[in-house]
């Protein structure tokens, strides 16, 4: 099944992945902020993680109806207007939710949330970006879904220089290389959300080029990001004249221009692991 075509055929349709916590919806709702604020672009996200915390800041604070709740309290028979909210410069906000603990797939949610936003036209025609904030560091069931059904022709990995991010990122490249022939997916390169921790930069570099990628931008870790979401607000709505605002504007700057989309070339554990201890960075 391909939805490339049916869904907001202008927009640059985008999922992010990475390990838990490694700041995926962080980084999704300031790069989006930074797009729709700086770039005037029309953006939409859908959080598809069981954890349906990919729209707060947009949202301010407000903790959305998920599709999958509404789906259990009000059957199939929902409105748009039920689960897509607007928030900051009129971004778009879904989330997908998860099934009650211990019951059930949180796969297979994401796979019925985007079928009921194709079925109820959820996804703008007019969008410029369509990101998917996506769970995991394992590429499986319902969360390949993005990549698997050409739902998002571009992925960009978050990692740090943390090994098991790095372990995740080159987990997820080998879940690209699964679906690029079948959908089409391309990776579009790696962010690096920094840890500062030491020789990140480089290792970052090191770890692109041996996967056949491209190191797309270094975020720097900013306390900054924390204060704006304790204010329940992205980066750029909370000061955009910071510097921080600046390098979220500067990400969008890259993805928008990005053109080197590329089948990985993901590492072997052996290659991965003396890659890794080449810089002695340890969790
Ligand atoms: P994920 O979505 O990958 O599970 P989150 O986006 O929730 O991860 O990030 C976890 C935490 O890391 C956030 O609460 C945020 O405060 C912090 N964080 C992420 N990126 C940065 C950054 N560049 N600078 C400072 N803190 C950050
Ligand atoms: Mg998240």
């Amino acid at each position: 099944m391909s939805y490339t075509q049916e869904i907001s055929p202008d927009a640059k349709k985008i999922a992010i992945y990475g390990k838990g916590g490694i700041g995926k919806s962080t980084t999704t709702q300031n790069l989006s902020a930074a797009l729709a604020y700086f770039n005037d672009a029309k953006v939409m996200i859908h959080g598809c993680d069981p954890k349906a915390d990919s729209t707060r800041m947009i949202l301010h604070g407000l903790h959305q109806s998920t599709i999958m709740d509404t789906m259990r309290d009000e059957g199939e028979d929902f409105e748009l207007e039920d689960v897509r909210m607007i928030g900051f410069k009129d971004i778009h906000c879904v989330e997908s939710g998860g099934p009650e603990p211990g019951v059930g797939c949180a796969g297979r949610g994401v796979i019925s949330a985007v079928q009921s936003m194709i079925d109820l036209e959820g996804y703008p025609d007019d969008l410029d970006y369509l990101f998917f904030d996506v769970l995991g560091d394992v590429v499986c069931g319902g969360f390949a879904m993005p990549l698997r059904d050409g739902l998002a022709q571009e992925i960009y990995i978050v990692t740090s220089g943390e090994m098991m991010a790095i372990y995740a990122a080159n987990n997820i490249a080998k879940g690209i290389v699964k679906f690029a022939e079948q959908s089409g997916v391309r990776l579009g390169g790696i962010i690096c959300n920094s840890r500062k921790v030491e020789g990140e930069l480089e290792l970052m570099n090191e770890f692109c080029e041996a996967i056949n990628s491209q190191l797309i931008y270094f975020v720097p870790r900013d306390n900054i990001v924390q204060k704006a979401e304790f204010n329940k607000k992205s980066v750029v709505e909370f000061d955009s004249d910071c510097n921080q605002a600046q390098e979220y504007r500067n990400l969008g700057n890259a993805i928008a221009s990005n053109t080197d989309l590329r089948i990985p070339k993901p590492m072997a554990m052996d290659e991965l692991e003396t890659l890794v201890g080449k810089y002695g960075i340890m969790d």
